[in-house]
C-alpha cells in the first residue's frame, strides 16, 4: 500500500474532468487586468468568480500604501510575532479593526483559515461542545478537529434544530460554542442570526460568527450580518478574512471582551506561523479605510447583485434563495456543469464550478459572484452569456 494509493479514486475523477479544455481544478489566469477582467489562454474573460466584493484589489491608494511599506519595511517579516516581534503595522491594524467594529480586542492572523484554527481550535478543546451549521466552511470543521471538541451539527440555517440540540445538552449548553457564518459562500444565503441570538439568550452558550463573506458587504457601516440584524452585542467573537472585501490575505478575530487576548499566548496557529507581510498589512489598512469612508462601494455591489440575480431569474435559471453578491446557478449533473462552465469561458465569462460533495445537498452549481467594480455593461454581458447557453442548461433556447 503506497502513501498515495488512498487518493487513486480522486485522481481518476480529476483526470476524467481534464479530458479537454480548461480544468475547473486549477484554472490558470494567464493575465489579470483589473478586478473584473482577465485572460484564460487566448480568451479574455469577465471575472465573475472571485470574492473581490468591493473591487479593491487594484485600488490606487491601497497599492500605493503597499508599495510604500515594501520600500520602507521590506518584503516579509520572516517570523512570527511571538518570536520576532510585531511590526507597527500589525498593532495599528488591530487597533483600527477594533475601532471599526467597536470591540476591545482584535487579533490578526496570517489567513482566515488560520484565524479559525487559532481561535476555535484553541477555545474548543476535548471538554467543549461545538454546535455548528452543517454548511460551515472547512476551516471551521478543521479547527474543531484540531482542538478535539465534540462536534454537533445542526441543519443548515435551522434555528429550531439548533434549539432542540441545545436543549438535549442540558447544563452543558451554557458553555457550548455556537458557530455560524454571515453569508454562506456557496448559496449566498445568510444565517438566521436573530433567532440564534434569541436561543443563546434563553439557553446560554457563546456565539461565533464567521463574517468572511459579509464583512464590508452587509450592514449600514459594512460591519457584517451582525450589524445588519442589530445583534452585534450578542456575538462573542466575529471572525473575518482579508482575502475578500479587504482584497489581500490574512484574517482576524474580534472579541466582545478582552478575555480573548490570552489566546496570544495559547493559540498555536497564532504563535507558530509567520506574521503578515508589511505590504499586505498596509493594503488592508487602506482597504479598511475605503470600507469605512466609501459606502458607495457597497451600494454599487448590491445594485450589481440585484441586477444579475434578476437577469438570470428572468431567463428561467434555478438560483439561490435571494439576491446576494454570491449568485449560485444550479446546472444539473457534474458533466453538465463542466460543459456549462467551459462554455461560459468561451462566451468570455469566468465563474466557479462547484461540484458535490463541496456543495450543499449534492447539487452541481456554477457560482457567480459580483463586485462593486463590475460595470452595468459587464453585468449585462454576463446575463447575455447565460441567455446564449440556456439550451445547455436544459432551458428552451
Ligand atoms: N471562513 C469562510 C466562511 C470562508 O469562506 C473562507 C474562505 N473562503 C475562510 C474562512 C478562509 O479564509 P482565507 O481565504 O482568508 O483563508
Amino acid at each position: 500500500m503506497g502513501l498515495y494509493d488512498k487518493f487513486s479514486r480522486l485522481a481518476a475523477e480529476r483526470t476524467h474532468f481534464q479530458d479537454a479544455g480548461p480544468s475547473p481544478f486549477g484554472t490558470r489566469m494567464d493575465a489579470v487586468y483589473s478586478p473584473t477582467e482577465g485572460r484564460i489562454g487566448d480568451q479574455d474573460v469577465i471575472l465573475a468568480g472571485t470574492n473581490n466584493y468591493l473591487g479593491l484589489t487594484f485600488d490606487a491608494q491601497a497599492i500605493e500604501a503597499a508599495q510604500q511599506a515594501l520600500a520602507v519595511e521590506g518584503t516579509g517579516t520572516t517570523g512570527s510575532r511571538m518570536a520576532n516581534g510585531s511590526y507597527g503595522g500589525h498593532t495599528a491594524l488591530e487597533s483600527e479593526i477594533a475601532a471599526f467594529l467597536d470591540r476591545p480586542s482584535v487579533m490578526v492572523f496570517s489567513t482566515g483559515y488560520v484565524a479559525n484554527l487559532g481561535i476555535i481550535g484553541s477555545l474548543a478543546g476535548p471538554r467543549e461542545v461545538v454546535l455548528l451549521d452543517t454548511d460551515c466552511h472547512a476551516s471551521i470543521y478543521d479547527a474543531c478537529t484540531l482542538g478535539g471538541a465534540q462536534i454537533i451539527r445542526f441543519h443548515h440555517n435551522d434555528a429550531k434544530d439548533l434549539e432542540r440540540r441545545m436543549l438535549r445538552l442540558g447544563e452543558r449548553a451554557k458553555d457550548a460554542l455556537i458557530i455560524v457564518e454571515g453569508i454562506y459562500s456557496m448559496l449566498g444565503d445568510t444565517a438566521p442570526l436573530k433567532e440564534i441570538v434569541d436561543i443563546k439568550r434563553r439557553l446560554g452558550g457563546y456565539l461565533l460568527v464567521d463574517e468572511a463573506h459579509s464583512f464590508g458587504v452587509m450592514g449600514p457601516n459594512g460591519r457584517g450580518l451582525s450589524e445588519a440584524l442589530g445583534v452585534e452585542a450578542d456575538v462573542d467573537i466575529i471572525l473575518g478574512t482579508f482575502s475578500k472585501s479587504l482584497a489581500a490575505i490574512g484574517g482576524f478575530a474580534a472579541g466582545r471582551s478582552s478575555d480573548m487576548e490570552v489566546l496570544r499566548y495559547a493559540s498555536r496557529p497564532y504563535i507558530f506561523t509567520a506574521s503578515p507581510s508589511p505590504s499586505v498589512v498596509a493594503s488592508v489598512r487602506s482597504a479598511l479605510q475605503a470600507i469605512a469612508t466609501r459606502p458607495e462601494l457597497r451600494e454599487r455591489l448590491w445594485n450589481n447583485a440585484d441586477r444579475l440575480y434578476d437577469g438570470l431569474a428572468r431567463l428561467g435559471y434555478s438560483l439561490g434563495p435571494h439576491a446576494s453578491p454570491v449568485v449560485p446557478v444550479m446546472v444539473g449533473t457534474k458533466e453538465q456543469g463542466l460543459r456549462f462552465w467551459r462554455a461560459l469561458i468561451d462566451q468570455g465569462v469566468y465563474v466557479n464550478l462547484v461540484l458535490p460533495p463541496a456543495t450543499p445537498a449534492g447539487v452541481t452549481l456554477v457560482r457567480c459572484s459580483v463586485s462593486a467594480a463590475h460595470t452595468p455593461e459587464q453585468i449585462e454581458q454576463i446575463i447575455q452569456a447565460f441567455l446564449v447557453l440556456r439550451p445547455l442548461a436544459g432551458l428552451a433556447g
